[in-house]
């Protein structure tokens, strides 16, 4: 395999002659970490919990207080030593909510305190809104986490799978979380709905049912798919593009009379236009994402969990190691004022692989 791949990227990637043609890395700048490893839903279209890989159930549930200490202050370092001005960081999970109230403010209070006064630093929890009560709405709203929250449509389309593990629907409870977090007191926290396409499912009454909650942004999720278990509606041979056929129904909706904005949509005719795209799920500007387990067995891009150097997307840990930051150009992490924790020798670098937001 090693001999077949060779003359293939990443393999081929020779980042020192890039850099010596000028090209300059871009640090990352938005942090998923995943706090809590199991979910109160069993949504069958979960690439987590319901698919091949079931690596999941050697997880701990529960990222520990120790890890998420260690990885509030690599944020922190990185944020300082690369000079950057606003992260963002993002509460995922499996559900966060379930990690509980003191996790998630410690982790919150670390990454900002880490980061420093000069690094502004963006919270976002991604739930499925089924905890999503009164006390976490009047934690979020003093720590100022935005939220978004999972919804596929009406009641019959998103309980086709959004199910919880009874196989009971869950669109009740997560209308009734989406009601409390959409009350005037804490509208201003909501940030977005995030829906899993479905081709049996009506493209505009889906739109309608989302816009409903005049959530700022929707996202679209194209479904889980490989080349060896295509998507739904999707086989190998197939010629078709049903998914764009899906979207572009919301998109003649939607482009005369926007109610929201539709992520997708806006990055498309960013590229167009001529933008830089802002999300890593179209274009080829690179990914500044990384994400964050608490699993020494596997790391779903990379952890920065780690006591060796910085990392730039999309130079290797290891690469970003040698070098340094100041190889990169980027300034000296030791210019922060927080102290790391005590070393755990127990936390190291991993290695890329592919990832995927959802909740
Ligand atoms: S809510 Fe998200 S993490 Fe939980 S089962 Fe559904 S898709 Fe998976």
């Amino acid at each position: 395999m090693g001999v077949e791949f060779r003359n293939e990227w990443p393999a081929t990637l020779d980042v020192p002659a890039l850099m010596r043609d000028g090209w300059v890395p871009v640090p990352f700048s938005e942090f998923i970490v995943k706090i809590h490893s199991r979910c109160d839903l069993a949504c069958d279209y979960c690439y987590m919990y319901e698919m091949a890989d079931q690596s999941w159930r050697d997880r701990p549930r529960r990222m520990s207080a120790e890890t998420a200490k260690w990885a509030a202050w690599r944020i922190g370092e990185h944020a300082r030593g690369h000079g950057l001005r606003n992260i963002a960081l993002i509460l995922h999970g499996g559900e966060p909510l379930l990690a509980g109230p003191q996790l998630i403010s410690g982790l919150v209070a670390d990454v900002r305190d880490a980061a420093g006064a000069d690094v502004v630093v963006n919270v976002n929890v991604q739930t499925n809104a089924v905890g999503l009560n009164d006390s976490y709405l009047q934690l979020f709203e003093e720590l100022g986490v935005r939220i978004g929250v999972s919804l596929d449509g009406g009641a019959q389309d998103h309980d086709r799978h959004r199910r919880f593990p009874s196989g009971r629907g869950s669109h009740v409870a997560v209308t009734a979380g989406l009601r409390r977090l959409t009350d005037a007191r804490y509208r201003h926290l909501f940030s977005g709905l995030l829906c899993t396409i479905d081709l049996r499912h009506d493209p505009i009454a889906t739109y309608e049912e989302l816009a409903a909650f005049e959530p700022p942004r929707i996202d679209f999720l194209l479904p889980h798919g490989t080349w060896e278990a295509p998507p739904p509606g999707r086989g190998s041979e197939s010629v078709g593009a049903p998914y764009a056929d899906w979207l572009i129904e919301i998109f003649d909706r939607w482009y005369p009379a926007p109610r929201t904005r539709i992520r997708l949509f806006d990055e498309i005719m960013g590229l167009l236009l001529g933008a830089q795209a802002q999300a890593e799920m179209v274009g080829l500007a690179p990914s500044r994402l990384v994400v964050i387990e608490d699993d020494d067995q596997k790391i779903t891009t990379v952890t920065i969990a780690s006591d060796s150097a910085s990392v730039c997307a999309p130079c290797t840990p290891t690469a970003c190691a040698s070098w340094g930051p100041t190889r990169c150009g980027a300034r000296s992490a030791s210019a922060g004022s927080s102290s790391a924790p005590a070393p755990r020798s127990d936390i190291r670098s991993r290695s890329f692989q592919g990832s995927k937001r959802r909740a």
